[in-house]
């Protein structure tokens, strides 16, 4: 059989001193944009992650309730485009 394995000379003992920072705040960047739908042409306000660079969902117009897709792009944290479809 093989010798000893030469392992990292660990020492785990020892626990490590946390420095207790402020927890790591996840800085989400929401933009609302108006979008129109499709259908019946009402307004409405979307909430959009423009941490996507690219991105598309599904919603439901609040007025004639049809569903329809957005298309959003998004270039640097800001929206640069918005596009729906029926
Ligand atoms: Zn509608």
């Amino acid at each position: 059989m093989g010798g000893p394995i030469p392992g990292p000379d660990a020492d785990w003992g020892r626990m490590p001193t946390w420095q207790a920072g402020p927890e790591e705040r996840r800085c989400l960047m929401n933009e609302s944009e108006e979008v129109l739908c499709p259908y019946c042409g009402q307004s409405m306000e979307l909430l959009i992650d423009t941490t996507i660079d690219h991105q598309r969902f599904t919603t439901d117009c609040e007025v004639c309730c049809r569903p329809f897709e957005v298309i959003v792009a998004c270039e640097s944290g800001e929206v640069v485009g918005v596009d729906t479809q029926a």
